[in-house]
């Protein structure tokens, strides 16, 4: 799970990590009220920074200085709305600004492919990493974690040692680098990056920016339901996490709805692939019912995607395994009677494929039901052609 800035500061701050201070406005009134506090203590100079979970936010003009309470009213109703790589901007971080002196970049992060914990650290910061190891390789430095002696202060000289960091800032980066393992330990993270890592005109070192992904797999032992922003955005995908479904809306006509990540991905696929010839239909959205796909679950799914004006038909795609495909037959008999006892409209075509455990079974299941949206075929590819010629008429 990805934090926000303003979280992963926050946890910064938790450990000691040195950040500017800052608060969250989502109005231009807000911003201002925080940058008059910040003016009232002596700091009239704010930056204004959008807060989305994607990176390159100053290039996209989602971080402004302003130079004062009026200025960062004026900003913020700028950045308030603005599309940065596909992410709205509900929020923006109203913080001190910096003097910065120069800009380097610094993170931990679990290297799974060499089964370690690695640290990248370099002097050139502020620009992608990704671009700086390409083009100057030797800037940028690599040094493996070990996973018992963490990063104490020695370590941490090493680090920002290999990564070049002038002799000014070595001293703030290491205190910086210890703690910041803290936080890697501490919060269970498997990414904390900061870049632009900075050296301030006054001397201090600070994180200047901050990126964490926390693991999910330690949700027993954090409290990540407290660092869960609602979720907004797309009112149907907002609606779908709520009911815990794995939801994602596209712009097709299509509406998927299939058991298991991988064949809603190869379902997306063959759709495309069939509507190419047939009208150009693409897929909707992607829904991964899961497992055990009740009638409930069914029901759920089956209510978001004919709540989305743009499907003309649905692709219902079940491999049967554990559960059978008997079962998902009735989740789906049941899950149309739940709708239209709810009176919601249930006319779109439904082109059902069952394959696997049970699948005669399944397909009886629906054929004795008879509901007047529903057809079935037995194959992958003629299913997602019928899909996709039936979202063309
Ligand atoms: P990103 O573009 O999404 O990585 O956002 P950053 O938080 O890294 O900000 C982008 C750039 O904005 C930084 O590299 C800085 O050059 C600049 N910036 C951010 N905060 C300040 C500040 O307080 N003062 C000044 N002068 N520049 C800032
Ligand atoms: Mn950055």
């Amino acid at each position: 799970m990805d934090l926000f800035e303003y979280q992963a500061k926050e946890l910064f701050a938790e450990y000691g990590v040195p950040v500017p201070q800052g608060k969250v406005a989502s109005t231009p009134q807000e911003a201002r009220a925080i940058a008059e506090e910040f003016a009232a203590a002596g700091t009239s100079r704010v930056v204004v920074k959008a807060q989305v979970k994607a990176g390159g936010r100053g290039k996209a003009g989602g971080v402004k200085v302003a130079d004062d309470a009026q200025d960062a009213q004026a900003k913020a109703e700028e950045i308030l709305g603005m599309d940065i790589k596909g992410h709205t901007v509900h929020r923006v971080l109203v913080e001190e600004a910096s003097a910065i002196e120069e800009e380097y970049y610094f993170s931990f992060l679990l290297d799974r492919a060499n089964r370690t914990f690695l640290s990248i650290c370099s002097a050139e910061g502020g620009v992608e990493i990704e671009e700086v190891a390409a083009s100057n390789p030797d800037a940028v430095a690599k040094v493996e974690i070990d996973a018992l002696k963490g990063a104490p202060a020695e370590v941490a000289a090493d680090i920002v040692r290999r990564g070049k960091l002038p002799e000014q800032a070595a001293a703030g980066a290491v205190e910086l680098i210890t703690k910041l393992w803290d936080v890697f330990v501490g919060a269970d993270a498997t990414l904390v990056e900061v870049n632009p890592l900075i050296l301030t005109g006054d001397g201090r070192v600070v994180a200047l920016d901050a990126k964490v992904t926390l693991d999910e797999n330690a949700a027993f032992r954090q409290d990540l339901e407290s660092r869960k922003v609602a979720a907004e955005g797309d009112p149907l995908e907002v609606a779908a996490k709520e009911k815990g479904l794995n939801y994602v809306k596209l712009d097709g006509e299509v509406g998927i709805i299939g058991n298991g990540a991988g064949l809603v991905m190869s379902t997306l696929d063959v759709v495309a692939y069939a509507g190419e010839s047939r009208g150009g239909a693409k897929p909707a959205n992607f829904l991964d019912i899961g497992g055990g796909a009740s009638a409930e679950v069914m029901a759920n799914g089956l209510e978001i995607i004919l709540g989305d004006s743009d499907v003309r038909s649905v692709f219902v795609n079940v491999f049967g395994g554990i559960t059978a495909c008997d079962a998902v037959a009735n989740g789906i008999v049941q899950a149309l009677e739940l709708l239209e006892s709810r009176g919601d409209d249930v006319s779109k075509p439904l082109v059902v494929r069952l394959d696997g455990n049970n699948a005669e079974l399944g397909r009886k299941i629906l054929n004795d039901r008879n509901h007047p949206a529903v057809r079935q075929l037995d194959t992958m590819d003629g299913a997602a052609a019928q899909a996709a010629e039936l979202a063309a008429k």
